[in-house]
């Protein structure tokens, strides 16, 4: 049956690595629900005079292996069940890179785009008043996600400060520079998943030259991904955000890409003003605007989701051409198309693994936090690079023990480390206090 519910597709994710595992009935049975979901309506004054109410989402799912961590989306699309999803996607992706953190995740549903400042700053604050008591840097510490940003970070860092009375830098990640932030960490999941392909291509033996690589996305992990592989010598020939994307055979600048976007531009507009150069445009040559749909069954070398959940289906994922799939969204693909892929023998390399650098970076932001000393940018870089290089060796070595694909092998191994903390624990104890 095809399922839309990212938590049921999650779920699928969870059973195959048990299997694999045998793990017992009661251990699964926990991992196969959160924590505690917390649920709260956030009533904001808007700029008219008006109040209009948003409902929001905290998922804590598990802190076995240390404080609840994980973003926080506002979107439109924002569900329960998402969020659950994501708060699990998160427990395993600290745990496939071996970082000290448990998993969480927080959504609003809301439209930011229709919010001005002013709105998004009391929403902002609206959330960590609803949600402050469960939050903090040894309980639950959020992050940006879909559609928030440092500043968004920044105004949660303040009003938590408020309402507690103290500093308390370490309680959110992902703030601005000024209030304890890290280097690196804007650019930290792309950079990740860029280590993580360059591994792959090593392993593959190939090299940047000649690829060609098709992004669904150009937020904070679209646009940084594209950007350093371009330096890289990789071949960028299709970029899209969620009005659409653009095709250009002869390859595209990001730069420039990024520079149409601040200026209000549309990246998938067959016009003058995008990625095309008139030339191309004039004779009907190598530059064309693509559908986000278009742009997933391209052919092309690599392919890289970095959008949102179920783009790469049952009902695509036979026509998707790309070789190599590096998941810079959480859940793009699901259990579904997972199967039709690794029949094709294409290799995807799993979320968990392949976008763990953003919360990789967090956990370094928290580090400096409670030092109150900070890196610079050249001590930041080869510990990311050391963790994410160590992760892929790590599943790599696991996907050829158990005979098993990228995902399995990475969810493999971070269950075998979630389930092992929850043992040592003592999990059936009743968690009093946290
Ligand atoms: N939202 C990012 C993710 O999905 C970062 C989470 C974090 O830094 O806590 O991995």
């Amino acid at each position: 049956m095809v399922s839309f519910s990212p938590f049921a597709n999650a779920l699928a994710q969870l059973k195959r690595a048990a299997k694999i595992l045998a793990l017992d009935n009661l251990t699964l049975n926990k991992l196969q629900t959160p924590e505690r979901v917390l649920t709260a309506k956030i009533p904001v004054p808007l700029d008219n005079g008006t109040t209009r109410e948003f409902v929001a989402y905290r998922v804590q799912y598990n802190d076995a292996r240390g404080p609840f961590k994980g973003g926080i989306r506002y979107h439109p699309g924002v569900t329960e069940d998402e969020v659950k999803a994501l708060a699990f996607w998160m427990t395993m992706k600290c745990a496939a890179v071996g970082l000290p953190l448990g998993g969480g995740k927080g959504g609003v549903v809301v439209n930011p785009k229709e919010l001005s400042a002013g709105e998004l700053e009391r929403l902002s604050r609206g959330y960590v008043q609803a949600f402050y008591q469960h939050l903090g840097p040894t309980k639950d510490v959020p992050a940006p996600d879909v559609y928030t940003n440092s500043q968004i970070m920044a105004w949660m860092l303040d009003e938590y400060e408020h309402l507690v009375g103290e500093h308390a830098p370490g309680m959110i990640t992902g703030k601005p520079l000024s209030l304890g932030g890290s280097l690196g960490r804007a650019t930290a999941t792309a950079q990740g998943g860029v280590y993580i392909l360059q591994e792959l291509m090593a392993k593959l033996e190939r090299s940047p030259k000649n690829t060609t690589v098709a992004i669904q996305g150009f937020g904070n992990a679209g646009a940084n991904a594209a950007k350093l592989l371009h330096q890289l010598g990789y071949k960028i020939v299709a970029v899209s955000d969620s009005q659409g994307g653009v095709y250009n055979e002869d390859g595209i600048d990001p730069r420039k890409a990024e520079a149409i976007k601040q200026a209000g531009g549309m990246l998938g507009c067959y016009c003058l003003g995008t990625v095309c150069t008139l030339e191309q445009i004039k004779t009907d040559g190598p530059c064309r605007a693509v559908s986000n749909e278009e742009l997933l069954e391209l052919a092309v070398d690599v392919l890289i989701p970095a959008a949102l959940e179920n783009q790469i289906t049952a009902a695509n994922a036979d026509r998707i051409k790309a070789k190599i799939i590096l998941e810079l969204a959480n859940g793009p693909t699901t259990p579904e198309a997972d199967e039709i892929l690794n029949k094709k023998g294409t290799l995807v390399v799993p979320d968990i693994l392949a976008n763990a650098g953003g919360v990789t970076v967090s956990y370094f932001e928290q580090v400096q936090n409670a030092m109150n000393y900070y890196w610079s940018e050249e001590e930041v870089s080869p510990k990311l690079k050391k963790i994410m290089v160590d992760a892929f060796a790590a599943v790599w070595g696991a996907k050829g023990k158990h005979q098993v694909d990228l995902r399995t092998a990475a969810f493999v191994l971070a269950v075998e480390r979630v389930v092992e903390a929850m043992r040592e624990r003592g999990e059936s104890n009743t968690k009093k206090g946290r």
